[in-house]
């Protein structure tokens, strides 16, 4: 008797947040505070089921457009979204935590 079973493996990423508190940064593509630090796992994956981490990664990720980056000691950080700009003293009155630059005409 001959039967076929099919065997499905291969890698699948998964992404969750690092750590609980933490502050929103600059997306360098869609310039939206949404760039939060995460950990990227790969996993070995046996019929669909996740079995065996094999590569853990910290990195920055933004969670409108799925922009990353990776994240280290002394590798470069986007910037983080309520601090001015370099050189902008007097900022509007407007400006508020959470303010999103991406939408400058967005009606509250
Ligand atoms: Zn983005």
């Amino acid at each position: 008797m001959f039967f076929c079973l099919p065997i499905f493996f291969g890698c699948q990423d998964t992404v969750k947040p690092d750590g609980n508190e933490q502050v929103a940064r600059i997306c360098p593509r869609c310039n939206n505070g949404s760039v939060f630090a995460a950990k990227k796992k790969t996993w070995f994956e046996f019929f669909f089921i996740p079995l065996i981490p094999f590569n853990t990664k910290h990195i920055w990720m933004c969670s409108i457009c799925q922009w990353a980056a990776p994240l280290g000691p002394g590798l470069w950080e986007p910037a983080i979204a309520y601090a001015p700009p370099q050189g902008w003293n007097s900022p509007p009155q407007s400006f508020q935590a959470g303010y999103n630059p991406g939408y400058p005409n967005q009606q509250k």
